[in-house]
């Protein structure tokens, strides 16, 4: 099932996620109609706040991209990245590593918002799996950016408090149409 997508606004977005410690049926059907909301609104990563679940929770895909890192290992082990999309993962626990990147970056909870966004280019995430396991994903580019993105969510963190004053500066009239119109006060 397609769910609302929550616009930038609502407190839910600035909220931590609650850590899950059980995968029961009724989150399996969360993460389905995650996935689901995620494909109809052709993103590539979107986290439980985003649809008003205050859970750590979210899915990631960039299967559309398949050279947007230069490496991908699972527990130490280079791993196909088809091997892991689309990535569901829960209480999240990230290292970051690298050069600071900058990339223009969107989010579903800001229609047609676009932003230079600075993040550490490189990312060793410890995620837990709707299977029961935890796994340690080190990657780079666009999809260590993206799980960043979405873990951020679950911390209650939004993209615009990763960008430059200046940037932020210059999209505050954009911000206010977009609440506007989608009747946010
Ligand atoms: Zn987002």
């Amino acid at each position: 099932m397609i769910r609302e997508i929550v616009i930038f606004g609502d407190p839910v977005l600035r909220k931590k996620g609650a850590l899950i410690d059980e995968v029961t049926d009724e989150l399996r059907e969360l993460v389905q109609d995650m996935l689901e909301t995620m494909r109809e609104a052709d993103g590539i990563g979107l986290a439980a706040p985003q649809i008003g679940v205050g859970k750590q929770l979210a899915v990631v895909d960039v299967s559309h991209d398949p050279e947007c890192f230069s490496y991908l290992r699972v527990d130490g082990v280079a791993t196909p990245l088809e091997d892991i999309m689309p990535l569901v993962f829960m209480n999240p626990e990230l290292e970051y590593g690298g050069e600071p990147d900058v990339m223009s970056e969107g989010c579903l909870s800001f229609p047609d918002i676009r932003g230079d966004v600075t993040r550490p280019y490189e990312v060793t995430a410890k995620l837990d799996l709707l299977d029961g396991r935890s796994i340690v994903i080190e990657t780079d580019g666009l999809l260590a950016r993206v799980i960043q993105h979405e873990t951020d969510h679950l911390n209650g963190v939004l993209f615009t408090e990763r960008m430059s004053t200046a940037t932020r500066f210059s999209l505050r009239g954009k911000i206010k149409r977009m609440q506007r119109d989608f009747g946010i006060k």
